[in-house]
């Protein structure tokens, strides 16, 4: 009796980074990568579905998202093990940073299959790097808890010594800018990133007493936000020269 794998090459997992904004962003990897494997795990099939067929891409897809990543995983390892590739996309940006992807990556490691992840899109990164904050060392926190817990992680955030990167909701900036002047001081530097690569790009950096004030100015705060935190130390230097 053969004790020969069923298929020579079980499929691999490949996490593949969409535009947060701009379409010029999409890599050609990425749209090759899109076309070659046999399905593609959307976050939202609808969603996804504008942007593959942007690009051509007619690539089979299915639902991957909170609400059935658990189930999901395990039929997605399925279909790997019978050989076929499967690339994950997110709404936005890089699937498994603050969107699905973390339970797959998993599933699929712990059946020994092959994971690689495409470079490209994400806030995180372009909100870094813009800010003038320090870059050499830097902690992503992704979105803060909504209310349990908030105010425990935003004191620990101002003591850390390396910048802060941080995901927020725009009806929540405020109460942010807020809660972090009121442990940091309102002295502390930082940087708000608001609808990268998009058409009203804007990256605001100054005081949280400074960001503060420009929120209030303004009549309700839209678009997608990203805020940076230098560390206590990064922001006395920045406020002594
Ligand atoms: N996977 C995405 C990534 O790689 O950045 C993040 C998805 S998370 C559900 C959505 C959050 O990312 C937004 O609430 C915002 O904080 C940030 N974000 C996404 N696109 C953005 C953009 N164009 N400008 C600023 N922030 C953005």
């Amino acid at each position: 009796m053969s004790t020969a794998p069923l298929v020579e090459r079980p499929g691999q997992l490949i996490l593949v980074p969409t535009p947060i904004g701009n379409l010029s962003d999409m890599t050609e990897r990425a749209i090759e990568t899109l076309k070659s494997v046999a399905l593609i795990a959307c976050e939202d099939t609808r969603t996804s579905g504008v942007l593959l067929s942007h690009f051509g891409i007619n690539t089979p897809t299915t639902s991957f998202h909170a609400h059935n990543e658990h189930g999901k995983a395990s039929r997605l390892v399925q279909t790997m093990i019978s050989g076929q590739d499967v690339a994950l996309i997110s709404d936005a940006g890089t699937p498994g940073i603050s969107d699905p992807g973390y339970l797959l990556v998993r599933a699929a490691l712990d059946a020994h299959l092959e994971v690689s992840a495409l470079p490209g899109p994400t806030a995180v990164i372009p909100a870094l790097a813009a800010s003038g904050l320090p870059t050499d060392r830097y902690v992503f926190e992704g979105f803060l808890p909504a209310k349990k817990g908030r105010q425990g992680r935003i004191a620990s955030l101002v003591e850390e010594d390396r910048t802060v990167v941080l995901y927020e909701s725009p009806h929540r900036l405020k109460k942010l800018l807020t809660q972090l002047s009121e442990h940091a001081g309102e002295e502390r530097q930082a940087a708000v990133a608001r609808e990268i690569s998009k058409k009203f790009e804007e990256m605001r950096r100054g005081s949280l007493a400074e960001l503060l004030e420009w929120v209030e100015s303004l009549d309700r705060v839209r678009g997608e936000i990203v805020v940076v935190l230098a560390s206590e130390k990064a922001s006395k230097k920045l406020n002594r020269a």
